[in-house]
């Protein structure tokens, strides 16, 4: 996939005023350039920080967050207030501000000089009142902003930095999204429904449905010489089963799943998607329900969802960009069965294909198995069960006026013993806080039976795209209670609808 960080900026905006003299007002701008510099030099931070001339009056400030707006290139723009910087002034442009905003409450020096401060040096390093100042009108004015505290030499503030440089770069990426739907939801299933055009205005994304056989006639134009370099890239790439070899009696299925793949991938490409959805029930003239041909798509960063569920296909695509050049991937993921003895319940996630290789180090098995449902050929697929480690699954439900994030906060887990015969990709996790607090919060919250799994992200990535995008992030993690969950549930209701207005 793209980088997406390549050639995106986030503006470093510093405030001050005129009170205290040009001398005062040039230290600003050099003390500044070196926080910024700061932050631009951190490798935790993905994109480039741009610093920009200090703000001393309204009309400035007004000016530059309409050019922040208005640069496609400008992602977020990060604000520290210097000295004091009389928050009326702020008024106009915060209000006019659409672009992501981080509020970095900092100062030049790490040190306070005890023995030689002078009433110059307190004049000039006032934000500890002066982002105060300015934090009440952004907090009057409601504005969606992160908060970070501490000095910009430190990992924790550059690193934290980066995490909303990475979710400001998830926002701008969704707003170029395109999403093609191959065929409707699956019948009669609910929460893979969903208001489309609410998507488009609430997170940017243009989701429209193709007739799944626009794709199979690119599917079958595929010529052979492409089928048989991408066969040959698999044999590279995977433990090939004999059975699906050039010499293999199955190799026919191995090359109609490089066809599918070549097709589905110029059929993207062609109309500039960058995430998609299929449905088993809606395969016309395919042979094969995709599956090898989706994983592989996923690991190039395409966002996907099975049975049409467009909602999860975002969250993947979401996933993908903001964890860009991390260890880790991401990938649909649905909670499938559970292993319940006391004291050691897990949750088995697979899907009946469509798990992204991206959440394995290992060497995949490409594989053909049968699949009872989509009354196709039998599919073939990657099958590898996911590294153990820290990782997220995050569903977006429809709650009729507005949709509802559910995070969970899991560790990935070796599962107990080997799956010979599960023919399919898997995770296995544990869930924090516990097994059944987790469970009970998710069915509470309305969570999906779909999720996107990250091993690359952390969750205040996504709490940060929550703000930005002002939407609901239900979060069940180690400090979670029942209880506490359900009340915080409760009162996100209350504030959501009413945070939107009539
Ligand atoms: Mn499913």
């Amino acid at each position: 996939m793209k980088n997406p960080f390549e050639s995106r900026e986030i503006w470093f905006l510093t405030g001050s005023q005129g009170l205290y003299g040009p001398e005062t007002l040039e230290q600003v701008a050099e003390q500044s350039k070196q926080v910024a510099g700061l932050l631009d030099d951190a490798d935790s931070i993905p994109v480039k920080v741009v610093w920009k001339p200090v703000l001393t009056d309204r009309d400035a400030i007004r000016r530059i967050a309409l050019e922040a707006n208005a640069d496609d290139a400008c992602v977020g723009v990060i604000v520290w207030m210097h000295t004091f910087s009389p928050a009326k002034m702020w008024i106009l442009g915060l209000d006019a501000l659409r672009t992501p905003l981080l509020h970095l409450h900092t100062q030049a020096n790490v040190e306070l000089p005890w023995s030689t401060i002078d009433m110059d040096f307190m004049n000039l390093n006032q934000a500890a009142h002066g982002d105060r100042e300015f934090a009440y009108m952004a907090t009057r004015l409601g504005v969606s902003r992160t908060t970070v505290v501490g000095h910009a030499s430190t990992d924790a503030v550059r690193d934290r930095v980066g995490r909303w440089a990475r979710a400001a770069t998830g926002w701008a990426e969704l707003h170029q999204l395109k999403l093609a739907r191959f065929g409707d939801n699956m019948r009669n299933v609910a929460v893979t429904e969903g208001d489309k055009t609410e998507a488009e205005l609430r997170l940017g994304v243009s989701v429209n449905t193709w007739g799944v056989n626009d794709l199979v006639s690119v599917v079958d134009g595929i010529d052979e010489d492409a089928v048989d370099a991408l066969v040959a890239d698999y044999e590279d790439l995977y433990d090939v089963a004999p059975e699906l070899r050039s010499d293999g009696d199955r190799h026919e299925s191995l090359r109609y799943g490089a066809r599918q793949e070549l097709g589905l991938r110029a059929f993207l490409e062609e109309g500039g998607f960058g995430a998609f959805t299929t449905n088993f029930e809606d395969l016309g003239g395919l042979r094969q329900l995709p599956g090898l041909a989706v994983q592989r798509l996923m690991a190039d960063g395409y966002g996907f969802g099975a049975e049409g569920d467009w909602k999860t296909a975002i969250l993947v695509r979401l996933a993908k960009v903001m964890g860009y050049g991390l260890p880790g991937g991401a990938s649909l993921m649905e909670d499938y069965t559970y292993e319940l003895t006391p004291g050691n319940e897990k949750i088995l996630g697979a899907h009946m294909l469509e798990v992204c290789p991206s959440l394995t180090t290992a060497k995949p098995t490409l594989e053909i198995h049968p699949l009872g449902i989509g009354e196709r050929e039998d599919p073939v697929r990657l099958r590898f069960t996911a590294d153990p480690g820290a990782g997220l699954v995050v569903s977006m439900s429809d709650m009729r006026e507005r949709f509802r994030l559910v995070a969970n906060v899991v560790d990935v887990v070796e599962p107990d013993a080997e799956l010979p015969k599960l023919p399919v990709a898997c995770a296995v996790w544990e869930p924090k806080p516990n097994f059944a607090t987790s469970a009970s919060c998710w069915l509470t919250a309305g969570g999906a039976h779909h999720t996107v799994m990250t091993t690359a992200l952390t969750l205040d990535v996504f709490e940060d795209l929550a703000e930005i995008a002002q939407m609901e992030l239900a979060v069940i993690d180690a400090d979670t209670t029942a209880r506490g969950f359900a009340q915080e549930l409760k009162l996100g209701q209350v504030y959501y609808r009413m945070a939107q207005g009539l």
